[in-house]
């Protein structure tokens, strides 16, 4: 065997998996079926302007550890996302906090907010929220619901509401202070000079392969690695044998502008079902930029089909069930991980996969937590 691992996708998961086998002397070959590394976290220096161009990446998190790990690859600033959603030329602040309540019912306390919200609860007499619809009234009330929830959250999954799940809606904080700081984390910012240069200081040294498909490859070369790190798609591994795992991609139309400033926001939503893109991202405010262009991106949410680029899992109770299969057959293969947004088939934020990536590692090289540290 020429290496000891073969790594299928140079995305953070397998990046890191690279990086802490390649410290501990092992022999690794990483592959990646596009022309770049970086997986989704790719970004482009583009006029000065660093372009997430798989969509938005703010790094948050409330671990010290997984904090402390990302910031050995880059100095991350002091970003803070705090959204705009425009509703039928209305203008909210997001997450949902006092300054979203007050221009909505024209109030200023919390007490105030609070009886608004309760008022609209009990009218629907919602027990036990059975889908994201029933969860975000009960939460919210209806205002909240049909002004910026209903139609962003339908664009984004191309399915009615009541046919999602609650735990997507919970990702948002719901907050009664003038905050408008969209996650609830301790840590949070943007690496100075973009996501890439952190995939490229993991993977310094190790062998990358890149335009390189893994099925054609494995089939050719069956016998190059003792073990399998696999991040893509754990059906399309299985040759979709059990069925296909459905996915929501997006389709980005990128766009230089020759004006310092479009919108004034890194990331502008649009709630409305009317208006066809759901966010349009400025990416010059991620780092503070003062370059004469901009670049925005509109973000059309869209159906998945085999061959095309996946970004969201859609975990619905019919994928979950088909993963859950997957994953049994899987779990009897010797010789392969699956990891990743893609090889677990979670909707995992950025410092999740690196939490999962450091399990994944202690558990691979456990005997040598002595002398290369262990993540607790
Ligand atoms: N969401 C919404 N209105 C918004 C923004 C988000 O209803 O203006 C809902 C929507 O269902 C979305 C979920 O919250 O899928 C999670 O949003 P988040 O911004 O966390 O999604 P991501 O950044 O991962 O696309």
């Amino acid at each position: 065997m020429k290496y000891d691992y073969l790594i299928v996708g140079s995305g953070l998961f397998g990046s890191i998996f690279a990086y802490e086998a390649k410290r501990r002397g092992k022999k690794v070959l990483v592959i990646d079926k596009r022309n770049h590394i970086a997986g989704n976290i790719y970004t482009k220096n583009i006029e000065g302007i660093n372009v997430h161009m798989y969509g938005a990446h703010i790094f948050h998190t409330s671990n010290k550890e997984i904090w402390d790990y990302i910031n050995k690859f880059a100095e991350f600033n002091n970003y803070v996302n705090s959204p705009i959603a425009i509703y039928k030329d209305e203008l909210y602040n997001l997450p949902f906090n006092m300054n979203t309540f007050s221009k909505l019912w024209n109030i200023k306390t919390p007490d105030e907010a609070k009886r608004k919200i309760k008022e609209q609860i009990s009218k629907l007499n919602i027990k036990d929220p059975q889908n994201l619809e029933e969860q975000a009234l009960s939460l919210v009330g209806k205002d909240v619901y049909i002004k910026l929830i209903k139609g962003y959250t339908e664009k984004q999954w191309g399915r009615d509401c009541r046919k999602l799940p609650a735990f997507i809606i919970k990702r948002l904080p719901l907050r009664f202070t003038y905050d408008n700081n969209y996650f609830n984390d301790r840590y949070q910012g943007i690496p100075i000079g973009g996501y890439t240069q952190i995939i490229e200081k993991m993977l310094a040294g190790i062998e990358v392969k890149i335009n390189c498909e893994s099925k054609e490859f494995i089939k050719n070369n069956f016998d190059i690695a003792s073990k399998i790190i696999y991040t893509g798609s754990i059906d399309e591994y299985f040759n979709y044998k059990l069925g296909v795992l459905e996915y929501r991609m997006i389709k980005f139309e990128h766009e230089k502008i020759d004006i310092n400033n479009y919108q004034g926001n890194a990331v502008v939503n649009y709630t409305e079902k009317e208006i066809p893109y759901t966010r349009i991202i400025e990416h010059k405010h991620f780092e503070y930029g003062t370059q004469p262009v901009t670049i925005i991106s509109k973000e059309y949410s869209s159906e998945w089909g085999v061959g095309k680029e996946r970004y969201y899992p859609i975990n619905i109770d019919r994928n979950n069930i088909f993963y859950s299969e997957y994953k049994k057959l899987s779990d009897k293969e010797e010789n392969i991980i699956f990891g990743g947004r893609l090889g677990e088939y979670k909707y995992y934020d950025m410092d999740e996969v690196i939490d999962e990536a450091l399990k994944c590692v202690n558990k691979e090289f456990k005997n040598e937590c002595k002398d290369f540290g262990c993540y607790t």
